[in-house]
C-alpha cells in the first residue's frame, strides 16, 4: 500500500481527485463527496473566498476603467486649469472621482507653473542686475 504524501509512514486511504496525491485518514478531506488532499481543499476554499470580492470589484471598477482613459490627464498637465475644466466636463458623468481630481490638478498645476515662471523671471531679472552691477 502507498504512504500518505503528507505523512510518510502512514497508510493512504485514498487519492486526491485534484492532484492525485495519496492521503491518509488524518488528512483526507471530503468535499461534495470527493476526496481532496489538505492543500487542494485549502485552495478550493481560497478560490471560493476570492470569487465574492472579485465579482464586487469588477462591477464597481469596470465602467470607470473602460470609459475614461488616462489620456485625459494630458489636458490638465498641458493646459492647466483650462484643460482641467475640459477634462472634468468631458469625464464627470462617467468617472466623477477622476474628473474631480483632474480639475483639482489643473488648478494646482496652474499655481505650480506660475511659481516656476515667477522663479525663472526673478532669477533672470536678478541675473541681469548682477551683470549690470559688475
Ligand atoms: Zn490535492
Ligand atoms: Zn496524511
Amino acid at each position: 500500500m502507498a504512504d500518505c504524501s503528507y505523512h510518510p509512514g502512514k497508510e493512504a486511504v485514498g487519492a486526491c481527485v485534484s492532484c492525485g496525491k495519496m492521503v491518509c485518514v488524518a488528512c483526507r478531506t471530503e468535499l461534495q463527496g470527493k476526496v481532496y488532499c489538505p492543500q487542494c481543499a485549502n485552495n478550493l476554499f481560497v478560490l471560493k473566498d476570492n470569487i465574492q470580492p472579485a465579482k464586487v470589484e469588477t462591477v464597481s471598477t469596470a465602467p470607470a476603467m473602460t470609459s475614461v482613459s488616462g489620456w485625459w490627464w494630458l489636458l490638465p498637465i498641458f493646459l492647466t486649469w483650462l484643460g482641467g475644466i475640459i477634462a472634468w466636463a468631458a469625464t464627470k458623468n462617467r468617472d466623477p472621482k477622476k474628473a474631480k481630481s483632474m480639475l483639482i490638478w489643473g488648478i494646482v498645476l496652474t499655481f505650480i507653473y506660475g511659481i516656476i515662471w515667477a522663479v525663472v523671471f526673478i532669477l533672470f531679472t536678478a541675473g541681469i542686475l548682477v551683470f549690470e552691477g559688475m
